[in-house]
C-alpha cells in the first residue's frame, strides 16, 4: 500500500484528490490529512479514510477537531508546527494543496523526507522555486506538477529534450470578465468575480482567474518548473478551457494537451505517474464541440500579466513579494475594502516600492528570507490598499 498525505484536504483540490483515493481504498494508507476552518469535512474524511492524523492550521480549532474525532483513534493536532510535523511523517506521495504561501514550509519538509510532492500549491514555486527544486534534488525527492497547464506541459515533454523546446503556451479561459467592457471592471462585485465560466475551484483562485493573477503566477511557475526563458512563455486566451497547454518544438511542431476541465485528470496523472491509469473524467467529443477558439490576451484588461514579466526579469525574491502583495490585495477585495481593479494597482505599487523599502530582494533564497519579504510586501500592500480606499 502506498502511504499518502494530503495537505489542504478540505479544499477543492484536496477533495478531488480524496475522490480518487476513495475509488481505490485498498491501494492507499492515509497518513495525514490537513485543513483549516472546515473541521466537519476534515474529521469526516479522516474517519472515512482511516487516517493516522488530522491537523487543522488553526490552534483555536483543536478542541473542535478533537471532539469530532473522539472515539476514532485518529490523532488530532493544530497549528503551524503541527503542519510541519505532519509533513515529516513518512509518506510516499504527498499532495500540496494548501492555498497561498502557507503551503511552502510543509512542502519543503515533505521534500526533505524524500517524498514525491504533487504540487498544486503554485505559490510555493512562485515564491521560492529555486529553493524547492534544490531541496528536491538534494533529497532525491520528486516534484510533480498538478496545475492543469503544467501537468499538460509535463505530459507534452515525456520523451522530449527540453533543449528542443522553442516555446510553451499556457491557455487561460479569460475568467469571469473576459467579455465585459473594460470600463465596467472597476465595479465588478465579489460574487461576480467568484464565478468561473468553466472550472469549479476554490474562491481565491477563481477571483485570481478573473484578474489573471492566477495566470501571472502560472507564467512564473512555468519558468521555475521547466527552466525556460521568460520570452519562451506565452499566454493564450482559450474560452473553452479544453486545450490546457501547448509545447512548441524547434521543428515547428506544436503538441497540444486536451482534456475536460476536471482537475482529477492532473491530480490522477501525478498520483499514478509514471503510469497512466483509467480516470473518472469525461471524454471529449470533438465533433460535438465543433469549434475551439483562441485569442491574444488583452494586457489592459489583465495588467497582472505584464507584472509577471517584470517579476521574472527582476528575479531574486521578487516572486515572493509579488505573491504576498497579490494575496493581501485579494484579502482586501474579498473583505470589500477595495475595488476589483485596485488589486493590480496595489501589486504594481508594491513591486515599485519593495526594492527601496528592503535590501532583501537579492538575498539568498531561504525560507527565512522568503518569509521576511512576504511580511514586508504584505505591509506595503496594506498601506497601498488604505490609500486606495482613503
Ligand atoms: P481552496 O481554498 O479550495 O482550499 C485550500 C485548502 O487550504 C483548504 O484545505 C483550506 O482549509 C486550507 N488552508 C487555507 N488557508 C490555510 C493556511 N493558512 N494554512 C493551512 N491550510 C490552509 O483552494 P484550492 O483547492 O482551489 O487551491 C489549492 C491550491 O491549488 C492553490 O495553491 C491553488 O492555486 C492550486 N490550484 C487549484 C486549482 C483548482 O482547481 N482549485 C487548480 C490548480 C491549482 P479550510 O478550507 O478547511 O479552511
Amino acid at each position: 500500500m502506498r502511504k499518502i498525505s494530503i495537505f489542504g484536504a478540505t479544499g477543492s483540490i484536496g477533495q478531488s484528490t480524496i475522490d480518487l483515493i476513495r475509488r481505490a481504498p485498498d491501494a492507499y494508507d492515509v497518513v495525514a490529512l490537513t485543513g483549516g476552518h472546515n473541521i466537519a469535512r476534515l474529521s469526516a474524511d479522516a474517519i472515512a479514510l482511516q487516517a493516522d492524523l488530522a491537523v487543522t492550521a488553526h490552534d483555536d480549532r483543536l478542541e473542535d477537531l478533537r471532539a469530532a474525532l473522539a472515539g476514532s483513534g485518529i490523532e488530532a493536532a493544530a497549528g503551524q508546527a503541527a503542519l510541519i510535523e505532519a509533513a515529516t511523517r513518512p509518506a510516499d506521495w504527498i499532495m500540496s494543496a494548501i492555498v497561498g504561501v502557507a503551503g511552502l514550509a510543509p512542502g519543503l519538509k515533505a521534500l526533505e523526507q524524500g517524498a514525491t510532492l504533487a504540487l498544486a500549491n503554485k505559490e510555493s514555486l512562485v515564491c521560492a522555486g529555486q529553493l524547492l527544486l534544490q531541496t528536491a534534488a538534494r533529497h532525491r525527492a520528486r516534484l510533480l506538477p498538478v496545475d492543469s497547464e503544467h501537468s499538460a506541459v509535463f505530459q507534452g515533454l515525456v520523451g522530449e529534450d527540453i533543449a528542443a523546446v522553442e516555446r510553451i503556451i499556457i491557455t487561460a479561459s479569460g475568467g469571469a470578465f473576459r467579455d465585459w467592457p473594460l470600463e465596467d471592471l472597476k465595479e465588478a462585485s465579489l460574487a461576480q468575480a467568484s464565478s468561473h465560466p468553466n472550472w469549479d475551484m476554490g474562491q481565491r483562485i477563481t477571483i485570481d482567474s478573473a484578474s489573471m493573477f492566477n495566470k501571472a503566477l502560472e507564467v512564473i511557475e512555468t519558468r521555475e518548473y521547466f527552466g525556460v526563458e521568460p520570452e519562451q512563455i506565452e499566454v493564450l486566451v482559450h474560452p473553452e478551457s479544453l486545450v490546457h497547454a501547448l509545447v512548441g518544438f524547434n521543428d515547428g511542431a506544436l503538441m497540444a494537451h486536451l482534456g475536460a476541465a476536471d482537475m482529477r485528470h492532473a491530480i490522477g496523472y501525478a498520483l499514478h505517474w509514471p503510469e497512466r491509469r483509467d480516470l473518472p473524467v469525461a471524454r471529449l467529443d470533438l465533433a460535438a464541440i465543433g469549434q475551439l477558439n483562441f485569442r491574444a490576451p488583452d494586457l489592459a484588461r489583465y495588467p497582472a500579466l505584464a507584472q509577471a514579466r517584470d517579476v521574472m526579469q527582476r528575479r531574486g525574491l521578487m516572486g515572493a513579494a509579488f505573491n504576498a502583495a497579490k494575496e493581501r490585495a485579494l484579502d482586501h477585495f474579498i473583505a470589500d475594502r477595495i475595488k476589483f481593479t485596485d488589486m493590480a494597482e496595489i501589486t504594481a505599487r508594491v513591486l515599485e516600492q519593495i526594492e527601496t523599502q528592503s535590501g532583501l530582494i537579492d538575498s539568498a533564497m531561504t525560507l527565512d528570507n522568503v518569509t521576511q519579504i512576504d511580511h514586508i510586501a504584505r505591509k506595503l500592500a496594506d498601506v497601498a490598499a488604505a490609500q486606495n480606499t482613503g
